[in-house]
């Protein structure tokens, strides 16, 4: 029987220390052939490190990095068949962008037999700027000389992108139009990509799947929709969008549904998704409900609530309520004021984790 190809990328238990810090901790995954993989968290949070570990310009103090199943410590980050994107556009100035395209074949011969100035118009095409050879950088816009400096990367044919927060200088207009273009360039190459940023939406936005870290370790992998519907610790549920996390204490358990007691008031909550073990009268759960779920007027859960503060954003008014001394977000289109009556689905709230401390 054939055995499944290596992952393109593997990181095996890979930790970096400096000094008395640890940036990476015990850090384990691993990126599947032409997949779109993102590193998010919040600063600190070890996602740099985690990528300079990958590009070979950093060395992990223990664990393992393989490309397609290859050990490759000690392989120099130009041996390693990656092309490396970083936060500042990092052009030569003094060089035209068709120039700075070819710098990345300064050591290789382009890919697919075709000379040196075919594959510059080749990547500039991809990239969506065929008429800005002769330009100097200079002249481009942030997101314009954040496409050379893809383009750059991977003018020599690499196996792997990646990028560090290659938009957080851009304004945030230019960053949802660049965030588009490089998930296309991407799926146009097939190329297998790990991306970091702190943004979580852009996150979801862009990735085939993508690593919540926080303290230089995982705390969830799983496909944008699954880290959104079911996150599976308080941080992630916190960390990735708006979000209600509540702690209670189960009451009752029936029919896949638990009742589950928070501030005094008891909650209906679906377990369909929860599998974190059977789930008892007397457990501690903590559940999240995101404010779109929330709508007013009551329903299965019928809560009580008084409006604290509203932001409006325009699509949606984002409203504050507080409700048993707990603060909880809910998203309308409607103005509110005053005392209001809101209400979820209990399917539409998830067990996040079990929880030891009220
Ligand atoms: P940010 O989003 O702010 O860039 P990050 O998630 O990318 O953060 P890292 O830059 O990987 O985080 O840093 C993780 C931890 O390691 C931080 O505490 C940082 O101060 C520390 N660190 C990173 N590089 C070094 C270094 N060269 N020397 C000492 N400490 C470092």
């Amino acid at each position: 029987m054939a055995s499944d190809p290596p992952p393109a990328l593997e990181l095996d238990g890979v930790t970096r220390r400096y000094g008395g810090t640890t940036a990476v901790d015990d850090l384990s995954l691993s990126v599947d052939e032409g997949e779109f993989f993102t590193l998010v968290g919040p600063s600190g949070c070890g996602k740099t490190t985690t990528l300079r570990l990958i590009a070979g310009f950093e060395a992990p103090t223990s664990g393992t990095v393989r490309f397609g199943g290859r050990d490759v410590a000690g392989v120099p980050p130009e041996d390693r068949d990656a092309g490396v994107v970083f936060q500042s556009y990092a052009l030569f100035p003094h060089m035209t962008v068709a120039e700075n395209v070819a710098y990345g074949l300064n050591f290789v011969d382009p890919p697919g037999g075709v000379s040196e100035a075919e594959r510059v118009a080749e990547l500039l095409e991809l990239v969506d700027l065929p008429d800005a050879g002769d330009r100097d950088p200079d002249s481009l816009s942030g997101g314009q000389q954040q496409r050379v400096a893809m383009a750059r990367a991977l003018a020599p044919g690499p196996d792997v992108l990646l990028l560090d927060e290659p938009m957080s200088a851009l304004d945030a207009r230019l960053r949802e139009q660049l965030r588009v273009q490089v998930r296309e360039i991407q799926q146009e190459l097939g190329i297998t990509t790990v991306y970091v940023t702190h943004d979580q939406e852009e996150a979801l936005a862009i990735s085939d799947r993508v690593a919540v870290m926080r303290d230089g370790a995982v705390e969830q992998v799983g496909r944008p929709r699954d880290i959104y519907r079911r996150p599976a610790s308080r941080f992630v549920a916190e960390f990735v969008g708006d979000n209600n996390v509540l702690d209670g204490e189960v009451r009752a358990v029936a029919d896949g549904t638990a009742t589950v007691v928070v501030g005094g008031e008891p909650l209906s909550v679906g377990l369909a998704d929860w599998d974190g073990g059977a789930v008892s009268v007397g457990d501690r759960l903590t559940v999240c409900v995101r404010p779109e779920a929330l709508s007013v007027g009551g329903g299965p859960n019928c809560l009580t609530a008084t409006v604290e503060s509203a932001e409006f954003l325009g699509e949606t008014t984002r409203v504050h309520l507080d409700w048993t001394g707990h603060e909880l977000l809910l998203r309308t289109r409607d103005p509110l004021t005053g005392e209001v009556t809101v209400g979820f689905d209990p399917a539409d709230a998830h067990v996040v984790a079990r929880h030891d401390h009220m």
